[in-house]
């Protein structure tokens, strides 16, 4: 018999962001499904990684003073550390620095070019430095760049392009004839509305003047890899070559999870990429939608991006894993609140679910000494009990194909609640007081521990350790993984006259008082990081050593549009400085002005000058204006 194989990704998360519950979010959701896979006997694939090209990556590596390769190397832990807190069985972690991924990415490039499928031309069109974009004329909205609303520059470059447009007809009849392609339908549509408009070709290189932190091209090293060009291969370079990728058994993936945002990227670049290299575009692509916070929009400025780490510490890894995706419909945007997540604690997890776990090891423990009985007398309810676990089991299992998590977990509840019936209904503290009663009780306590271990193996997808502990407090020896899904197949796993252990609480529950104080709290820190974010003392800026220089040389940087290296006097000594001040200044003008400099600000280089001090200017949208004085203050004078 052949392996089974399944492959599930997420998107590779930029290395410059903060990890935030919108990357947990997606993450988990992977894990349930890789997770549930392998209950089901699949050799599962699951990716994650990390994006770690483009302009934002190399500024803020120059603001630090390292190269973007440390930075990168320092940044991508966060993420892979944030998942191995979150209990994430990544199979592989992907980084787009790694040279396997490289290898691929000037394989594929090179092949296209041969191919004629990549050719060079020349572009002009309005880019947009923090988005990484062109836009066409039409794009723009009030001249502004369409989706972060700042302004564009108008550029006109050669650049190589790739021949997506001639994709379109068959990108459309792929959308359309598979309805599983793209999910969920109100995505699906976006982007077949999307697809109404021309397809043009897609610029995949960038000049190296201007972006030099990006993969070279193979065949013309004055440029790089567009970082999507790069980025989306990521899914398919962990295997090796493409003949490799087609030996593996894991492409095309089942599911490409994405967010909503990055759709069309998916949907469209990918596919087409895809379909010139030969490969098959993925069988599923899933968007799913964005959290906010109490009805707002996270943001940094808005001071309310909800912290994974964090929120693990206060409420424990399973809760926060269990809490996102029974929440909201995978697909559906979703609000976070804290007061939300305490109350699925308390109800679900702690009032359902921990109390039928407690209860039921109490009574075995109380009943029957801790020893599992065997089951004698049946009654009706026993029926009632096996037939709604196997409908749920069923349920489940058709409701993963939809990703409808919410779904599955409320399924899954449906025999939490049942087996608690079960208990009120057959009694057991009657049933004990009686002969004939204790019969029939073997019976109850046995059936109210199966459907426990049933509750543990469907729910360990999404709380893998608090079903582990479940599965030791009824005294299995066998993991969940060997249990598998299979182990549903038939009532009766459980081996009568097995130990059961300790009763011990899943779900602590938060009581009132205890929610109100970790409510307050968390208002009290985000008040903290205003007030960190947005003011300083008088001594935090005391420490910027300011003081008045005279430019004494200014020349031009070789090779910069930008820069210019200058010889400043700062009255004890005469400083090298480098400023990006070229686009406005004329260097001949400069000499002989007094400017401000920072004098204590740690040397820096550039293109490789060192420069020992920054020179204080306005910048107002690319026309750059030194600060200066009204009067000649003299040297070295310091300014407060
Ligand atoms: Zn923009």
């Amino acid at each position: 018999m052949t392996e089974k194989k399944f492959c599930i990704t997420t998107p590779i998360y930029y290395v410059n962001d903060v990890p935030h519950i919108g990357h947990a979010y997606t993450t988990i959701a992977a894990d349930v499904v890789a997770r549930f896979k392998r209950l089901e006997g699949y050799q599962v694939f699951f990716l994650t990684g990390t994006d770690e090209h483009g302009q934002k990556v190399q500024e803020a590596a120059q603001k630090l003073n390292v190269t973007p390769q440390q930075h990168v190397d320092k940044l991508h832990q966060r993420f892979k550390e944030l998942w191995v807190k979150f209990d994430i069985s990544n199979s592989d972690f992907i980084r787009t620095t790694e040279e396997r991924h490289k290898t691929l990415v000037c394989s594929i490039l090179q092949t296209l070019f041969d191919k004629d499928e990549i050719y060079r031309d020349s572009y002009e069109g309005w880019y947009c430095t923090p988005c990484e974009r062109f836009w066409t004329e039409k794009d723009l909205q009030d001249g502004n760049c369409p989706e972060c609303r700042r302004k564009v520059e108008k550029i006109k470059e050669h650049n190589y392009f790739f021949r997506m447009g001639k994709y379109q007809d068959w990108l459309l009849e792929k959308i359309k004839s598979d309805p599983h392609f793209i999910l969920p339908v109100s995505r699906r549509n976006e982007v077949l509305g999307f697809l109404e408009n021309p397809l043009e070709d897609l610029c995949i290189s960038r000049p190296k003047s201007r972006l030099p932190w990006g993969i070279p091209l193979p065949f013309d090293e004055d440029y790089v890899t567009y970082v999507w060009f790069d980025a989306l291969i990521n899914y398919i370079s962990i295997h090796g070559s493409l003949d490799d990728i087609r030996a593996s058994g894991y492409w095309p993936a089942d599911h490409n999870m994405v967010g909503k945002d990055i759709l069309t990227t998916h949907a469209v670049y990918w596919s087409t990429m895809l379909k010139a290299i030969g490969l098959e575009p993925p069988k599923n692509i899933f968007a799913h939608g964005w959290w906010t916070v109490n009805g707002q929009k996270m943001s940094k400025s808005l001071h309310n991006v909800v912290e994974p780490n964090q929120l693990a510490d206060q409420f424990g890894v399973d809760v926060i894993r269990y809490f996102l995706l029974r929440e909201v419909p995978f697909g559906s945007d979703g609000d976070f609140s804290h007061k939300a997540l305490i109350g699925r604690l308390n109800s679900d997890l702690a009032n359902n679910l921990g109390n039928l776990l407690n209860r039921t090891v109490n009574m075995i423990k109380k009943y029957f000494d801790g020893t599992l009985p065997e089951p004698a007398t049946t009654g009706e309810e026993d029926n009632a009990l096996q037939n709604t676990a196997r409908e749920v089991i069923d349920e489940v299992r058709k409701l993963y194909d939809e990703l409808a998590f919410n779904k599955i977990l409320q399924k899954i509840w449906e025999l939490v609640d049942t087996t608690n019936q079960y208990i009120d209904k057959t009694g057991p503290w009657n049933l004990a007081k009686t002969d004939e009663g204790k019969e029939r009780l073997k019976t109850v306590m046995y059936n109210a521990a199966e459907s426990l271990r049933v509750l543990g193996v469907l729910l360990f997808p999404f709380m893998p350790k608090s079903c582990a502990s479940l599965m030791l407090q009824l005294g299995v020896d066998k993991t969940i993984e060997e249990q598998g899904m299979k182990s549903l197949e038939n009532w009766g796993n459980l081996t009568s006259g097995t130990k059961t252990q300790k009763a011990k609480q899943l779900f602590p529950r938060i009581e009132d008082k205890q929610a109100v104080k970790i409510l307050a709290e968390l208002e009290t820190k985000n008040d903290d990081k205003k007030d960190e974010s947005g003011q300083i003392t008088i001594e935090d800026f005391m420490k910027v050593d300011l003081r008045t220089g005279k430019i004494l040389e200014a020349e031009k940087v070789k090779k910069s549009k930008k820069l210019i290296q200058l010889k400043v006097d700062i009255g004890t000594e005469t400083r090298q400085i480098l400023a990006g001040i070229a686009e406005s200044y004329e260097p001949e003008s400069l000499i002989g002005r007094t400017v401000i400099i920072v004098a204590n600000l740690k040397p820096a280089k550039l293109m490789g000058i060192e420069s020992q001090g920054m020179v204080l200017a306005a910048n107002n949208d690319g026309t750059i204006l030194l600060a200066g004085f009204d009067d000649e203050p003299g040297q070295g004078i310091q300014v407060r």
